[in-house]
Parts: structure tokens; C-alpha cells; sequence
């Protein structure tokens, strides 16, 4: 069997199409456009190359974008105020905070200063409590970018084994409880897991999130399963995912290609995480 190759690039589109309607819509509503905070700290380079890119997006689609940048020696009680700031700001409907922040900032209290309301990278313990209930609420980008992926390939996840690889707050355990949200039976796996290749075979449907270059090779799939290639590493070859591709391809039935996969819904999600904000905030 040859896998079907899923084009994140393709769906990433068709959700900022309508995310650009939605948005419209809004801005005839509330006679503003749905507005998206950025505040960027320091210097890292990947981190500005992420936010240019998102402002562009926020253009793309008709949402307005605000860029702060406090300077890389903020304090943590100026960045608490700005983020304060932006909570009670009317034209800010989601506001994000680029990490990883310097050393000398502590993360999680900002990220929990966010409203959860603006909450558009569903960070906030607040949003993870929602998810891990099972209530609506704002959902973080990347996980909800790999549900997107399956659904637009019509697979019904009620009683389908899935098999996640990682259980970080940020992908691993959220893919995780969308998927349990979705009825799927759902094992989370890490780096202490027994037997990690036994594990993997047992899933119909496989999200591999460890940031491991090539972990999952073709012995570790199920024919026929669904893999989800969220990993992104940088190696002297390029840009990998956690899956051989090339292997896994001639075993699995649907696969995501590294790049060109999960990372173009990252940003689609975002955008549409800022319209769902917005909407929400109207109708309250
Ligand atoms: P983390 O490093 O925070 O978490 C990695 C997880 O994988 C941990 O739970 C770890 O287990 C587990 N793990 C590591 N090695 C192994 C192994 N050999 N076997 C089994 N499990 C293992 O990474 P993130 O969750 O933030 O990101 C995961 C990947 O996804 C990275 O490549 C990252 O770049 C990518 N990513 C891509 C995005 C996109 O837009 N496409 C967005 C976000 C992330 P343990 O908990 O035991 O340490």
C-alpha cells in the first residue's frame, strides 16, 4: 500500500478562505476587524521570523494585528501590565505571547495573566481545564490544526485506536484529548514507554509529536493507520518530521508530510482561534 499524502498547504488555505469571510462578516458586525496582539520579546530569530509571518497572515484574511515589542530586558511586572493592558483593550480579541521568553521572565504566570477569553494560543491552565472536561472553549493552534487534518479526510474517529507520541502541554496532551473528545480510544505515549514500537502498531490513527527526527519507521505502523506528523527538526539534511516518510508511506494509509503537513495549520488555526474569540466576545 502506498499512503495517500495529506496537503496541509491545501486545507491551511480552505480554512483561511473562510476565516476571511468569517472576518468580514465581523467587521460589518462590530465596525472594526477582529483584532490579534503579538507581543514578541528579545531576540530570537525563529521567534520574529514566526510573528512577521503571522502578522502577514492576520493581513491576508482581514484581521487587524497589533506588534509589541516591550524589549528584550522587560521586567516581568511591565510585561504582567501590558498583558493586562491588552485584556481590557476592545480591539484585542486574542492576544499572543511568542515563546520561549529570555531567562530572566517566568512563563507560566504570564501566560495565565492572558483572559481566557483572548486565550487564541489556548495556553492558559484555564483553556487546558476546558479541554481536559471536554467543554468548549479555545484550543491550542497545533492540536486543533491535526484534527482539522483528519476531518478533512472524512475519517470518523468514534472507537478508532489512537496512538499519541509526546505528552507535552503544548501538543502531545492536547492532541491527546481532542482525539478522547472525538470518542477515539486514545494511549499517550513518551520517552518512558515500554516497547514504544508495539505501542505505535497498535494505532489506527498515529500523532507522533516527540521531536525526534525519524522515530517511526514502517516496522512501527499499523497498515492502513492514519499518521500525523507534527515533529519539526532541524537537521544537516533539512527539515524532518519524527516519521520516515519514505517507509512509513509504502505502510500507512494516510500520512502528513514534513514540511508542507501540520505546520501550515498551525497558523490557519491561529487565525481562526482570533475569529472565534471575536465572535464569542460579540455575542456575550
Ligand atoms: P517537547 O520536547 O515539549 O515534548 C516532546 C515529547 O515527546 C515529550 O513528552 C517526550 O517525552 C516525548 N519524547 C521524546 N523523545 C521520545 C522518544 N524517543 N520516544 C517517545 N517519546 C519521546 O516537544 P513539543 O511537544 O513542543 O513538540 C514536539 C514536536 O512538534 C517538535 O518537533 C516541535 O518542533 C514540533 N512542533 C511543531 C509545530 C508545528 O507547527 N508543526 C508546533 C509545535 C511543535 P517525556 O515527556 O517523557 O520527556
Amino acid at each position: 500500500m502506498t499512503a495517500k499524502v495529506i496537503d496541509g498547504k491545501a486545507v491551511a488555505a480552505r480554512i483561511r478562505g473562510e476565516v476571511s469571510g468569517r472576518a468580514e462578516v465581523l467587521r460589518e458586525e462590530l465596525g472594526r476587524k477582529p483584532g490579534l496582539a503579538t507581543i514578541l520579546v528579545g531576540d530570537d530569530p525563529a521567534s520574529s521570523i514566526y510573528v512577521a509571518r503571522k502578522h502577514e497572515a492576520c493581513e491576508e484574511v482581514g484581521i487587524a494585528s497589533f506588534h509589541h515589542e516591550p524589549g528584550g530586558d522587560v521586567s516581568q511586572a511591565d510585561l504582567t501590565d501590558l498583558i493586562a493592558r491588552l485584556n481590557s483593550d476592545p480591539e484585542v480579541d486574542g492576544i499572543l505571547l511568542q515563546l520561549p521568553l529570555p531567562a530572566h521572565l517566568e512563563t507560566e504566570p504570564l501566560i495565565a495573566g492572558i483572559a481566557p477569553g483572548k486565550d487564541v494560543d489556548g495556553l492558559t491552565p484555564y483553556s487546558a481545564g476546558l479541554l481536559a472536561t471536554g467543554a468548549p472553549g479555545l484550543v491550542p493552534c497545533t492540536p486543533r490544526g491535526v484534527m482539522e487534518l483528519l476531518a478533512s479526510e472524512g475519517i470518523d474517529l468514534r472507537g478508532k485506536r489512537a496512538v499519541v507520541v509526546g505528552r507535552s502541554t503544548l501538543v502531545g496532551r492536547p492532541v491527546a484529548a481532542l482525539l478522547l473528545a472525538a470518542d477515539a480510544t486514545v494511549t499517550i505515549a513518551h520517552s518512558r514507554t515500554a516497547d514504544l514500537a508495539s505501542v505505535c502498531r497498535e494505532a489506527e490513527i498515529l500523532v507522533a509529536a516527540a521531536g525526534q527526527p525519524q522515530l517511526i519507521d514502517a516496522t512501527m505502523v499499523s497498515p492502513g493507520a492514519a499518521v500525523i506528523d507534527v515533529g519539526t527538526n532541524r537537521t544537516d539534511e533539512g527539515l524532518v518530521g519524527d516519521v520516515d516518510f519514505d517507509g512509513v508511506r509504502e505502510v500507512a494509509g494516510l500520512i502528513t508530510p514534513v514540511p508542507g503537513g501540520v505546520g501550515p495549520m498551525t497558523i490557519a488555526m491561529l487565525l481562526s482561534n482570533t475569529v472565534d474569540a471575536a465572535t464569542a466576545a460579540a455575542q456575550a
